[in-house]
């Protein structure tokens, strides 16, 4: 099982010829969830061999065209894939009348179900294995930031137990680690005969915040072990930062200090900077655990057997 984070750009309001817009590809157990989709979202999937058919749900923070100019193209390939799984579009107040209003316009046709989400400050999204969770953060229109949270899971499966009351292994072990009572050769095996309940493995997450001027979300982001932040503005530029509610290298840095994260990954950089890691040392003088987003490069939180 696999849990990790791809980042599709690094590039805020208009891409370069070596940066793109900014987009994360997370894989969580063969699912594929993203965030924001930028102008060349599908060309930057195909590079790192991520299938834009596995994508289950698709999350835009804010509705400026760089966030998510790669959305029509995207929706009308696996449409001409003859996708058949439903889609579902998260984003601020009104995504469902935008988005179709704009395939309407580009005459493109879903043959696949697409459903919307309109996003609020909470949980957003619940399944069994983990929760996506957003928070409204100051921008120029409404915006969002989220946090994708792996759930603790409870209990160690004891294999040699299992073996030594004669189950194979299998799907039956399966069975057990969900915690569900299975029969063995007439007899009924319940799970604490074979898993140890007082371990508790904390998950993972990863948080995601872009285009936003304002430092009172660090309780969201608290403890989390990836933290993919925009640094768009040096704080030379700190007026035009105010002026478009950008964030600033050591804004940055102190909400990722105070919120306590494991790492700091620097994103949705100014095209107006062609050496970044003039932005990085900003950032690395206040919190020294930071590094520069890669475009490319997948980020592992964990691979579990
Ligand atoms: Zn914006």
């Amino acid at each position: 099982m696999v849990f990790d984070a791809t980042l599709l750009g690094i590039s805020s309001s208009t891409p370069l010829k070596n940066r793109n817009h900014t987009s994360l590809a997370v894989k969580y157990d063969g699912e594929v969830i993203l965030f924001d989709a930028g102008e060349s979202v599908q060309q930057q999937l195909m590079k790192v061999k991520i299938s834009y058919m596995a994508i289950t749900k698709i999350f835009i923070t804010h509705f400026h065209a760089d966030h998510f100019l790669g959305l029509p193209g995207l929706l009308a390939t696996m449409s001409l894939h003859k996708r058949e799984e439903p889609l579902t579009i998260y984003g601020p107040n009104g995504v469902e009348k935008r988005v179709r209003t704009i395939l309407e316009f580009f005459e493109i046709q879903t043959v696949y179900d697409l459903k919307f989400v309109e996003l609020h400050n909470g949980i957003i999204c619940d399944t069994k294995e983990y929760q996506i969770i957003a928070r409204g953060v100051k921008h120029l229109l409404p915006n969002f930031a989220f946090v994708f949270k792996e759930k603790d899971s409870v209990g160690k499966f004891l294999k040699e137990k299992a073996l030594a009351l004669g189950i194979p292994e299998g799907p039956l072990y399966s069975q057990l680690k969900d915690g569900k009572a299975i029969l063995w050769k007439g007899r009924k095996i319940s799970p604490d005969e074979v898993m140890d309940y007082k371990t508790i493995k904390r998950g993972k997450s990863l948080a995601y915040v872009v285009d936003c001027f304002d430092a009172n979300y660090e309780d969201f982001l608290e403890n989390v072990d990836v933290l993919f932040h925009e640094s768009a503005f040096m704080k030379k530029d700190l007026l035009q930062a105010k002026k478009t509610r950008h964030s600033v290298t050591i804004n940055v840095a102190e909400i990722a200090k105070n919120a306590k994260v494991k790492k700091l990954v620097l994103i949705n950089f100014s095209p107006r900077y062609d050496d970044l890691n003039t932005l990085l040392h900003e950032v690395q003088s206040i919190y020294p655990d930071a590094e520069l987003g890669q475009e490319l490069k997948t980020y592992n939180l964990h691979i579990k057997q």
